[in-house]
């Protein structure tokens, strides 16, 4: 057979089926737009009990004690750091490849982030490189299951259990991921999930987080749910009832929730098709030179759940040193999807390495640890993080197993690797701007 040119030298694409529909999402259906409409015509926009159902369902269905519902991923973020008790001159370690809704949100509360560096087969936080990172003022460490790759959870709890740190889960990637067969967001003191419209599981713009623990729970409504602290039991929070001590409203939006609640019961067989779809386009590349899909092994119990935002990486030197951005081109232009890097690492951004955001007089990252303490100390240098953008690529986030449709992109991917040294040929790209610091509103496929 001769070898088929790649389209980006002129050749025909490799995907021809225009089926748009494999990637559409959320999938909205009447029953949503009648639960919509229900909320909007009794004007309870406002209210909380359709979100109070929304908060119990997802409890119940993650097997958690107490679920609290935000206007976004970002504000129950907030409300489950102050709730776990975060606060001045406390750390909070973080992976550095996130989105910054991890964890910028502790300057909110006179906290200081400590990144740590990601291990390259997961983009998951290190579990070895946090450890050398505690210190006295050391309260939490944020695990993101980045990219809907579940962290080692194993590794993780064992270091915080020996060093009484407080886990906030951020699993606003996987959403029904399971580690060794546990759900994610089971695991943390508090788990926070993003449920905006871009997500696995979408709602809207929506958050939610989970705890077991009274105390957590009850925080967080003092903070920013006023209009729910008839629910404050506890007599230490008592006298404060009334007003947010946070100085926030993070009530939300109740036509999200009528909307989250039929969402919920769609989710679980919307994940298993989707499994089934991502997990068969990444067999056909398994063998691929050059691409490594990012997947649980088999038989591990551990899955990826809606497979939000998933990645390949990538082995250059494989494909004889063919640039990340170079090929992601040539399968845009086989009319697949395939986009360089991930998140840009946080730890590099000036908002952590140089900005007074509040006035201090010097970077907030510093403002409220003692006066011996610089800026210095707390810029790190995460060689993964800082190469992760060479190493990663997004690949189709497929809604259906539809496939027809999932060959040819598969296709799309074994024509330019088996053309890569035609393709070398005209490389002059150098991968050093690749990713960004959000993946929803630079997205090419304006369906996700
Ligand atoms: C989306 C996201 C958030 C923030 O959620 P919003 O709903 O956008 O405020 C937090 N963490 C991660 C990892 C996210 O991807």
């Amino acid at each position: 057979m001769a070898q088929e040119q790649p389209a980006l030298l002129g050749g025909e694409k490799a995907v021809k089926s225009d089926s748009p529909d494999v990637f559409i999402w959320p999938i909205v259906t009447d029953r949503h737009e009648q639960a919509v409409l229900d909320v909007l015509r009794a004007r309870q926009m406002s209210g909380n009990e359709i979100t109070k159902q929304f908060e119990q369902k997802y409890a119940r269905m993650l097997g958690r004690k107490h679920g609290l519902a935000y206007p976004n991923g970002t504000s129950a973020i907030l409300g489950a750091m102050y709730g776990l008790g975060i606060g001045v001159g406390d750390e909070v370690i973080c992976p550095s490849i996130t989105y910054w809704a991890s964890i910028a949100q502790a300057y909110n509360l006179g906290a200081t982030p400590v990144f740590a560096d990601v291990d390259p087969e997961t983009i998951c936080i290190d579990p070895s490189d946090i450890e050398h990172r505690i210190t006295p003022r050391t309260k939490a460490i944020v695990v993101v299951h980045y990219a809907s790759m579940p962290a080692d959870m194993d590794a993780i709890m064992k270091i915080a259990e020996a060093h009484n740190l407080k886990i906030l889960e951020d699993c606003s990637h996987a959403h029904g991921a399971l580690y060794k067969g546990k759900e994610v967001g089971t695991f943390g003191d508090a788990a926070a999930f993003s449920l905006m419209t871009g997500k696995a599981l979408a709602v809207g713009e929506a958050g939610i987080f989970f705890t077991d623990e009274r105390k957590v729970y009850e925080r967080a409504i003092l903070f920013g749910h006023y209009i729910r602290h008839d629910q404050i039991t506890l007599d230490e929070l008592k006298p404060f009832v009334g007003l947010p001590c946070g100085g926030y409203k993070h009530r939300m939006h109740q036509l999200s929730s009528a909307f989250g609640l039929v969402q919920l019961e769609l989710y679980p067989e919307q994940m298993t098709e989707i499994d089934r779809a991502m997990n068969y386009f990444c067999d056909l590349l398994e063998d691929t030179a050059g691409l490594r899909p990012i997947r649980p092994d088999k038989g591990t119990g551990t899955t990826k759940g809606g497979w939000y935002y998933p990645h390949f990486r990538y082995v250059s030197e494989q494909l004889g040193g063919l640039s990340l951005s170079r090929f992601s081109k040539a399968i845009q232009a086989e009319g697949s999807i395939c986009n360089p890097g991930c998140n840009k690492p946080l730890h590099l951004h000036p908002l952590f390495t140089e900005m007074d955001v509040y006035g201090h007089g010097r970077p907030t990252r510093i403002a409220h640890l003692d006066e011996s303490a610089t800026i210095d100390q707390y810029v790190q240098e995460l060689p993964v993080a800082e190469s992760i953008g060479r190493r990663v690529f997004e690949i189709p986030w497929f809604k259906h197993f539809d496939r027809e449709t999932i060959e040819q992109h598969a296709d799309a991917y074994k024509k330019v690797v088996k053309n890569h040294k035609e393709l070398l040929a005209g490389d002059t790209e150098d991968d050093t701007d690749t990713g960004g610091y959000s993946s929803f509103f630079s997205s090419r496929d304006n369906t996700r």
